[in-house]
C-alpha cells in the first residue's frame, strides 16, 4: 500500500515522541512491504516562531495532499505571554475546523503490566477496553448566541440532525467492528438537544441490527466509569460531555503517557495525536514516554488506511515491551531502571522486526 502522511512534530516533547512513532511506522513499512511517504510541516509554537502563524497555509496544503496526519503536541510557556497574541493551541483548533474533524476517538484499554498505576482497584481496571467517541465540532462550544456581560452570560447547546447523524453513524460503525455494544450518553431528562440525540440514535438502530444499544444519562456514566468501566465498549456523546468523560476515562489506566487519540471525518482522513500535551517540563531531555504517539500511529494505520494487522502488531509490540518491565521515567517503579525515549523506542522496534 502507498500512502502519504503529513508529520506535524509541534512543540515541547512533540518532536521527540513523533520521531519515535515515525521510526515505528518505518519498521512497519519494511516488515509489511508498504510505502509511507512522510512530509513534515510546522504547527503551533514552532510555526509561530518561523512563520508568525500557528497554522501556515503551507501546512494546510500539505495536510490536504496527504491521507492522514500525525501530530505531536503544541504549546508551552514560551508562547504563553506572546506579545502578538498568537496562540499555539489556535493552530490545533483551526486544523480540526478546516478539515471538519467532527469525531474524536479516544480508546482507553487497560495494559496488564501497568495496572499498579491505576487509581482504581486492579479487579475494576483490568478488563477495561472502551472507546469514547466525542462529537468535536458542534454543541455548547460552538453554539450561537454567546453573551458575556457582568450581569448576564449565555452559551448555546445546539445540534442539527445532520451533525448528530454523522457522529452516531461513526460510533455504530466502530461498535460493529469491536464488541458490538454502543452506549449513547445524553441528558435527555432535561435537555432538548439530548432528546433529539436520543431520538436519532433510536432511529439509526434499525440500520445496525448487529449492535446492542443502551442510552445512559451523563451523570450516571460519570459514576459507572469509576465503579464498572469494563461495562463499556463504544461510548458516543456530544462535545462537552465527551470532553469531561474522556478526561475522566483517561485516568483509569493510570498513565497519560500511553493514551492515543484520533480526530476524524467521514472519509477516513484523520489527525492522530497523543492525549497528553507538550510537557514542557521534560522537553528535550529524552524523558518522554513515546507510547501514546506510537499507539496514535497504530490508530492511523487502522482507521485511515484499514491496516488492522499492522496496527495490532504495533499494539502487541508496545505491550510486549511493558510486559518485560521496561519503562520510561513516568512509569518506572522506584529503584528500577529508567529507559530514555530512544532506548524505549528501540525495544519496540526490535519487537516489530523480530516478530514472535
Ligand atoms: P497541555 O496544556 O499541552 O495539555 P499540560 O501541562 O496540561 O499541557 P501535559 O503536557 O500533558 O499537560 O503534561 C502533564 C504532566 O504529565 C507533565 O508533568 C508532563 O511532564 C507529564 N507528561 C505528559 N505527557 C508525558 C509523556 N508522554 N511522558 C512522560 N510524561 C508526560
Ligand atoms: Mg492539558
Amino acid at each position: 500500500m502507498e500512502k502519504k502522511i503529513t508529520i506535524l512534530p509541534g512543540d515541547g516533547i512533540g518532536p521527540e515522541v513523533v520521531a519515535s512513532a515515525v521510526e515505528v511506522l518505518q519498521a512497519i513499512e519494511t516488515r509489511f512491504g508498504h510505502k509511507f511517504e512522510l512530509d513534515y510541516a510546522l504547527i503551533g509554537g514552532a510555526a509561530i516562531d518561523a512563520e508568525n502563524n500557528p497554522l501556515p497555509e503551507e501546512t494546510i496544503a500539505k495536510c490536504e495532499a496527504s491521507d492522514a496526519v500525525l501530530l505531536g503536541a503544541v504549546g508551552g510557556p514560551k508562547w504563553d505571554n506572546n506579545p502578538s497574541h498568537l496562540r499555539p493551541e489556535k493552530g490545533l483548533l483551526q486544523i480540526r475546523k478546516h478539515f471538519d474533524l467532527f469525531a474524536n476517538l479516544r480508546p482507553v484499554a487497560a495494559i496488564p503490566s501497568l495496572l499498579d498505576a491505576s487509581p482504581l482497584k486492579r479487579e475494576v481496571a483490568e478488563n477495561v477496553d472502551l472507546l469514547i467517541v466525542r462529537e468535536l465540532t458542534g454543541g455548547l462550544y460552538f453554539g450561537e448566541p454567546r453573551v458575556l456581560t457582568d450581569e448576564h452570560a449565555v452559551d448555546t447547546l445546539a445540534y442539527t440532525r445532520k451533525e448528530i447523524e454523522r457522529i452516531v453513524d461513526t460510533a455504530f460503525n466502530l461498535a460493529r467492528v469491536r464488541r458490538g455494544k454502543l452506549c449513547s450518553v445524553d441528558k435527555a431528562n432535561v435537555l432538548d438537544s439530548s432528546k433529539l440525540w436520543r431520538q436519532i440514535v433510536e432511529e439509526k438502530k434499525a440500520q445496525y441490527p448487529d449492535v446492542e444499544v443502551e442510552h445512559n444519562l451523563v451523570d450516571s456514566v460519570a459514576m459507572k466509569l469509576i465503579t464498572n468501566p469494563a461495562h463499556y465498549d463504544v461510548v458516543v456523546t456530544e462535545n462537552m460531555f465527551g470532553d469531561i468523560l474522556s478526561d475522566e476515562a483517561s485516568v483509569i489506566t493510570g498513565s497519560l503517557g500511553t493514551l492515543p487519540s484520533a480526530s476524524m471525518r467521514s472519509d477516513n482522513f484523520g489527525l492522530y495525536e497523543p492525549v497528553h500535551g507538550s510537557a514542557p517540563d521534560i522537553a528535550g531531555q529524552e524523558k518522554a514516554n513515546p507510547a501514546a504517539t506510537i499507539l496514535s500511529a497504530a490508530m492511523l494505520l487502522k482507521y485511515s488506511f484499514g491496516l488492522n494487522e499492522e496496527a495490532a502488531e504495533i499494539e502487541r509490540a508496545v505491550n510486549a515491551v511493558f510486559e518485560k518491565g521496561l519503562f520510561t521515567g513516568d512509569l518506572a517503579k522506584t529503584g528500577s531502571r529508567v529507559l530514555s525515549t530512544s532506548e524505549w523506542t528501540k525495544e519496540v522496534l526490535a519487537e516489530i522486526s523480530t516478530p514472535v
